[in-house]
């Protein structure tokens, strides 16, 4: 069986502590691979080579940074195909969706090639008599980024292109569930000069994430994943000194007017709904249908739900691929039966959905559930599958104090054709990123992406100009070039004149 190991000091390294994880091929439900969990001295290793690689890394000059960002964006242009196909193979979600995440983490990339612009600083000249100040942004040092399954491409590349860009070195924590991606990324970031050392990935669990948390010379922390562990994850690394950036989950609801266009609202309901099997964290999890829209909007999305293609990620013909783990496939079913025995109406139940030909994969049918109240687990939880819950209110009023109750915060929408209701949403409304006739609104890369409340912990959100604050730190320096008439003994506080 294939190890997958991690990649310490520009080369593979396998793991000698004796634990492991198996890896799976959803569609099947086989295990094909294992892959090697860290212990701490391993951390310690990749640490010491990012720490050893910073001398330099962090003192090279942008041209040469950007070169080699310039070169990696090629390449990974030049292997989207097989690094997708990495994705779907451990993941299972549709290759056409995991062709979609490989191209929106190259935003990031791409972002990072322009870092010069960015990292050009402030000047200020004679802000008092031949004084100027200026302000610059300088790396950090060594910085981590632990990463959840639902993007084994996408999010490590929301992290380290910026990090490496703005002169860090990185050490990276995959998901152990769908490791290849991300070490396949940092091969290819090898091979486009990136010097040894500049982006390590350690494989593991809680050992390795605790280790990193825990390590003297790791100055920041980007986390992406659930959110009791990104509640612990912005704790413990702030017990231990660290800035740290901890965005978590969300139950994203999307309100639906009444002079909305409800077949285009139910087409982006299926979309964001079920894409990658309800397993992204801006997943649209509860339409609000507002005043009569209900049965109208309910009766097209359940006419829609009930025509999907579900089938392996390597089909062409798939429209939405397995869950990542049978526990999960079997958690995600549960609410479907519990939501009923909670009130709600089942209008489509995709529970014991089987493909043939793939009765041991982890698939699992869509559902869609009405009248959910709001008491249900089913409204309650974060469900991470393909289960859409629809919420029904009399007025925008009562839809917005539900959104806004939520403890969650992360994406919202509204669809309607009424400017004045969309302008008034999106001022009143309490989630981070907010969508006006769009579904899923993740922030294009040179916008930053962060969710309120319970979805992100710490002040700054991911990539865009967030994330590059996040991997700098500023230093103002003020200058003065003294004329001979400038001398003389003065102990009061510097005043500008
Ligand atoms: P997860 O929280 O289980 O795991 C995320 C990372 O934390 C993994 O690398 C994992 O190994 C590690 N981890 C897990 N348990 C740990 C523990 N007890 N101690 C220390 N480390 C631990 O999340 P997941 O299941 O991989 O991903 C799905 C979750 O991520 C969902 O809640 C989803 O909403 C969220 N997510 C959020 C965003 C966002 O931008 N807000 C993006 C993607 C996913």
């Amino acid at each position: 069986m294939k190890t997958i190991t991690h990649w310490i000091d520009g080369k593979p390294v396998e793991s000698t502590s004796g634990r492991f994880g198996a890896v799976y091929d959803p569609a099947t439900g086989a295990q094909e691979k294992q892959v090697g969990f860290a212990s701490v001295d391993e951390v310690d290793a990749a640490v010491a080579s990012a720490k050893a690689a910073y001398g330099s890394w962090g003192a090279a000059s942008l041209a040469k940074r950007t070169a080699v960002l310039f070169r990696y964006r090629e390449l990974l242009d030049a292997h989207r195909d097989e690094i997708a196909a990495l994705i779907t193979a451990e993941h299972g979600k549709v290759h056409s969706d995991a062709l979609g995440e490989v191209a929106r983490g190259m935003e990031i990339v791409e972002l990072a090639c322009g870092i010069s612009v960015q990292l050009k600083g402030e000047l200020s000249t004679e802000v008092a008599t031949r004084v100027d100040v200026s302000s610059i942004r300088q790396p950090l040092g060594v910085v981590a980024g632990i990463t959840p399954f639902n993007f084994p491409a996408m999010v490590p590349m929301w992290m380290f292109p910026l990090a490496i860009a703005c002169g860090n070195t990185f050490v990276l924590k995959p998901s152990e569930k769908d490791p290849s991606a991300s070490f396949r990324l940092a091969e290819l970031a090898s091979e486009a000069g990136l010097p040894d050392g500049v982006l390590n990935i350690v494989q593991g669990d809680k050992v390795a994430v605790d280790r990193i948390l825990e390590h003297p010379d790791i100055e920041a922390v980007s986390f992406v994943g659930s959110t009791p562990i990104a509640k612990y994850i912005q704790l413990k690394a702030v017990e231990h000194g660290k800035r740290v950036q901890a965005l978590g989950g969300a139950k994203n609801h999307m309100l639906v007017l009444p002079d909305a266009d409800l077949d285009y609202a139910a087409d982006q309901a299926i979309n964001a709904a079920y894409g990658s099997a309800g397993e992204r964290c801006m997943a649209v999890s509860v339409v609000v249908a507002v005043g009569d829209t209900g049965d109208e909007l309910v009766g097209r999305i359940a006419e829609r739900a009930k025509g999907l293609r579900i089938g392996p990620g390597t089909d062409p013909n798939s429209e939405m691929g397995p869950l990542i783990t049978r526990e999960h496939r079997d958690k995600v079913a549960s609410y479907v039966a519990g939501a009923a025995a909670q009130g709600a109406e089942v209008v489509v139940d995709g529970t014991g959905y089987t493909v043939a030909g793939h009765e041991d994969g982890f698939f699992l049918g869509v559902s869609l559930l009405d009248k959910v109240p709001v008491t249900a687990d089913a409204y309650r939880d974060e469900i991470f599958g393909p289960v859409l819950c629809v919420v029904r209110t009399e007025t925008y009023d009562e839809a917005i104090s539900l959104i806004n109750g939520s403890r969650w915060g992360n994406g919202t929408a509204i669809f309607t054709r009424d400017g004045g209701a969309a302008r008034r949403f999106q001022l009143e409304v309490k989630a981070g990123m907010v969508g006006v006739n769009v579904p899923i609104p993740v922030p294009v890369g040179y916008h930053s992406f962060g969710g309120w409340k319970d979805s992100l912990f710490g002040d700054l959100h991911i990539y865009g100009n967030d994330g590059i604050a996040f991997y700098t730190q500023g230093k103002v320096i003020t200058t003065r070039w003294p004329d001979p008439s400038d001398g003389g003994i003065n102990l009061g506080f510097p005043s500008h004149s």
